[in-house]
């Protein structure tokens, strides 16, 4: 999935557009360069070629050549010929051409794509070539030329594009003197651009259309950098490079012609002799320009021809071979005409095809050769051959216009970030203690609400600054009252024949973006104040899944620790008659937490039925799969946490083998997380209950150990020393597993696990990865110790979104009347997971925060749900 981002382009002065502009650096000599900048000081020219401001015997690839490069890029800041953008954003550049215009996006695209093959190649470099851009890129501390890149046709970002460009003012519109249009739009707002990064996070693969060399020499930059910078976190603006990307519908390509130099010592009858084998030969009266494949034009002693491919003579099965400059290349420039290796002989010469058939034949009738007409490549050919892993053969496409260079520069050390934590406007700074005061004033009683608003707000201060209309909105406000909280009284009988009474509640926090949606608690803790807590994270993390559902959450202060699964069914019974008439599946879908497993949903998913006399199993997740429950939604909380570890131990080039890890809790998430880590190659050593932990140093890796911890779970009076006694390891009792020295930590339990106490022990262990599986387990305070000991936490509101995401899916399935399978569920919560991560990188790096998860968690979830409740007015 391709990374497309914003960047800070350093740009040319909007009254100097036309005089800086220049055309590509590899399109024309070394004269042709002096020329064309000649009488103008601001021609790009003198930085992308500035081998020009030296006499001609200057060895272009001196090094005080490049060094002329980088003090010219200076001298052009200095002087203000070139601007730096304030804020990271994706730029629109059009081109026209004979009236035809073709237009894509520029943005900073990753190195760590093309390595691995997401920006695909389809033509070989030369290392002399490589090593030139790459001093040059290395020395200016910038790419000065973006690469041109090409993707499937994607019908959102034709809509972006066009509506972009429809409503807003181009920020300069020139023409240059060969007659092309090139007009450019800043897409200034933010939102626009996370939609389009959002958007190729999607899409699998990016072409190089033109530009291999650029490409290469920029990933050589950055690999050289990362060496000089052993501590790079991977967000550094060296590890991408600019990009100017157009959709296959857009691009243009021209044909690539060649001239042969001689004809291999053949006579004009031989030579038809052997050419007649492979093609149908007919003479023309005028200059011949092939109308489709496998036809070509050929000029030779004056004369043209139109050249036909015979039958049989190219297997079309083979996706190089039907290609026309590979039948050419094999069938005649090297059978016939004897040249070996097109891309480095002397005997062969190249005419792009903006030279016509004219130029054709002017350099045929200067050297006295053999001219070929080609019939252009097309994008999808590329595509298919890029995909393939196959290389063109050389020269193939010639892409017209040329972009044209010195309207971008990308900077290296321009990172992607518009404020720095701290730096907030008083404005926004008084919005938000402000906001925190009325949650203190209404709420002050209601603890963990209080904490997790607070820990939400603190991030979101520079969102706010590039945002007024947030503020404007009183958005923080609004979000933080929930639509809904419903409280009621859950009577039920027990087994001696006695009335029992719980309070049972419902919040509906809020339902933006889809019908809201979260688990059911039920535990003795539970108040307004714990559900609301949870409520309010559900919004952040259902938005941060990507599918469209809305935050909610419930449950009762019935603890069923003890209780007999006939008291267990009366009290879902008893919950569900109230609940119902507040919940479907177009509503409001409730699903399990803690306390709150299969068997639960079961009971409460019958009496729903009962009532409302009708199948809608759309209306709770978790189901058994017998009813309409999905496949891995059991596991899928705490494999969904294993996959985010997985991605945090990814981006500092690791994973999960040998790796050990501490887990509290025994119960569902904590039982997906064993399992997924064994997968993966690591160990889980510990597990724990409120009465302690329990240490296994083998690892819970066997299917029975795994398997013991469900008939745990299942058991309503198990407690975590029965795995002790069952397995025959220690158990601690009244310590949390934190003070093991692991490798990484997977609270798995409930909320407020780790405290200050805690976060020392862990820091003092040398633990680097805490990954939150359970909601909120860490305090706002040893988050704080944490974070600045260096410790990197995936929270809980990322990292144990693979449940609601998997519930998503699951009411997918229902909604389709169909079932995936465990493979097809697994792989789509995988790629669930990794995109959250991404997200919440680019968050946190996009607003001044780093590498910084729970930032990045708060400000990709808060921004779509703000959104939508700005476009449904005052709600
Ligand atoms: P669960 O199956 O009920 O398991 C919770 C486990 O934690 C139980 O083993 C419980 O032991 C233990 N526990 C409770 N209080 C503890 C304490 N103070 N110290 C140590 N252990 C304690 O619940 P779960 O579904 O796994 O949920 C665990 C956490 O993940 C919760 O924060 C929940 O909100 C969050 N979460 C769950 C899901 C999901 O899909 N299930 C999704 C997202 C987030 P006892 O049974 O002995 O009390």
């Amino acid at each position: 999935m391709a990374i497309v981002r914003p960047f800070r382009a350093l740009r040319p002065r909007k009254d100097l557009v036309e005089r800086v502009a220049s055309l590509p650096y590899d399109v024309m000599d070394r004269k042709e360069a002096k020329a064309m900048a000649k009488g103008n000081p601001y021609s790009f020219l003198h930085i992308i070629r500035s081998e020009i401001d030296f006499p001609s015997s200057t060895d272009p690839y001196d090094k005080k050549v490049y060094k002329k490069a980088q003090k010219n890029l200076k001298v052009f800041e200095d002087d203000g010929i070139l601007v730096q953008d304030d804020v990271p954003m994706i730029y629109i550049y059009r081109q026209v051409m004979n009236g035809n215009p073709q237009t894509g996006f520029v943005a900073s695209t990753s190195v760590d794509d093309y390595v691995n093959n997401v920006i695909k190649k389809h033509e070989l470099t030369l290392l002399s070539k490589e090593k030139d851009r790459l001093n040059h890129f290395d020395k200016c501390d910038a790419n000065t030329a973006p690469v041109f890149l090409s993707y499937r046709n994607n019908t959102r970002l034709d809509e972006i594009l066009e509506q972009w460009t429809i409503n807003n003012e181009p920020e300069f519109d020139i023409v240059t003197d060969d007659g092309v249009g090139h007009i450019v739009w800043p897409v200034n707002d933010l939102k626009v651009c996370d939609e389009i990064t959002e958007i190729y996070a999607g899409i699998e693969s990016l072409y190089i259309a033109d530009g291999h060399h650029r490409t290469a020499s920029a990933a050589k930059v950055a690999l050289q950098r990362r060496i000089e910078n052993p501590n790079y976190t991977g967000e550094e603006e060296f590890n991408f490079f600019m990009s100017v990307i157009f959709s296959e519908n857009e691009l243009n390509i021209m044909d690539y012609n060649r001239v042969i130099h001689d004809s291999n010592g053949l006579s004009v009858e031989e030579f038809f002799n052997k050419m007649e084998k492979v093609f149908d030969i007919e003479e023309t009266k005028a200059p011949y320009k092939p109308i489709k494949k496998n036809v070509f034009g050929m000029y030779v002693n004056k004369k043209w021809y139109k050249l036909d491919v015979k039958e049989g003579v190219v297997d079309h099965d083979d996706i190089l071979e039907g290609i026309d400059a590979s039948i050419l290349e094999q069938h005649v420039i090297n059978d016939i005409l004897g040249i070996k290796n097109a891309r480095s002989s002397s005997r062969i010469s190249f005419v792009g095809g903006i030279r016509g058939l004219k130029g054709l034949k002017a350099k045929t009738d200067e050297l006295d050769g053999v001219g070929f007409a080609m019939f252009p490549v097309t994008m999808s050919e590329i595509m298919t051959v890029s995909d393939s892993g196959l290389i063109m053969p050389v020269k193939t496409t010639w892409f017209e216009p040329k972009l044209r260079s010195g309207l971008f520069v990308h900077k290296f050390e321009s990172f992607a970030s518009i404020a720095v934590d701290g730096e907030i406007s008083l404005e926004t700074k008084e919005y938000i203690e402000n906001t925190l005061a009325v949650v203190n004033h209404k709420d002050g009683n209601q603890n963990e609400f209080v904490q997790a608003v607070t820990e939400v707000l603190h991030s979101l201060g520079p969102v706010l600054d590039q945002h007024p209309e947030y503020i404007d909105n009183n958005i923080l406000e609004r979000m933080i009252e929930p639509e809904r909280a419903i409280q009621f009284r859950v009577p039920w009988v027990d087994d001696e024949g006695s009335t029992q009474v719980n309070r049972g509640f419902r919040v509906q926090f809020n339902g933006a973006i889809g019908p809201y949606k979260g688990g059911l608690r039920f535990h003795p803790s539970v108040y307004l104040g714990l559900i609301k807590f949870l409520g309010f994270e559900q919004v952040f993390k259902n938005s941060l899944t990507g599918l469209p559902i809305g935050g909610g959450k419930g449950g009762s202060d019935f603890n069923p620790l003890g209780k007999s699964d006939e008291e267990i069914r009366r009290f879902c019974v008893s919950f569900m008659t109230e609940l119902y008439r507040h919940i479907g599946p177009n509503t409001d879908v409730p699903a399990g937490d803690i306390g709150v497993g299969g068997r639960e949903i079961g009971f409460l998913f019958g009496q729903y039925r009962r009532i409302k006399a009708s199948f809608e199993n759309g209306v709770l997740t978790g189901k058994g799969l017998d009813y309409g429950g999905s496949l891995i939604r059991p596991e899928a909380t705490g494999y969904g946490a294993t996959y985010f570890a997985q991605q945090m131990l990814k981006h500092d080039d690791l994973d999960f083998k040998n790796k050990t890890v501490a887990v509290s809790g025994f119960g569902n998430v904590a039982w997906g997380v064993c399992k997924k880590v064994r997968d993966l190659g690591g160990k889980v050593v510990t597990l724990s209950g409120p009465e302690g932990y329990i240490y296994d140093p083998d690892g819970i890796i066997t299917q029975e150990k795994i398997d013991f911890m469900i008939q745990m779970r299942a058991n309503t009076n198990g407690k975590i020393q029965d795995y002790a006694e069952r397995f025959d390891v220690e158990f601690f009792p009244g310590v949390k597993p934190w003070v093991r020295e692991v490798d990484i930590i997977m609270p798995c339990a409930t909320q407020n696990e780790i405290h200050v106490s805690d976060a020392k022990q862990i820091i003092k262990n040398g633990v680097k990865y805490i990954v939150e599986g359970a909601n909120m387990p860490t305090t706002n305070e040893a988050v704080a110790l944490l974070h600045d000991a260096g410790v990197i936490i995936g929270p809980g509101k990322a990292a144990n979104a693979g449940g609601v995401s998997t519930s998503a899916l699951e009411m997918s399935q229902n909604s389709m009347r169909l079932s995936w399978t465990s493979e097809e569920v697994d792989l789509k919560l995988r790629g669930i997971m990794k995109n959250i991560f991404n997200s919440c990188v680019r968050a946190s790096n996009r607003y001044g925060f780093g590498y910084d998860l729970i930032a990045g968690a708060n400000i990709a979830g808060f921004t779509k749900v703000a959104d939508a409740m700005i476009a449904q007015g005052k709600y």
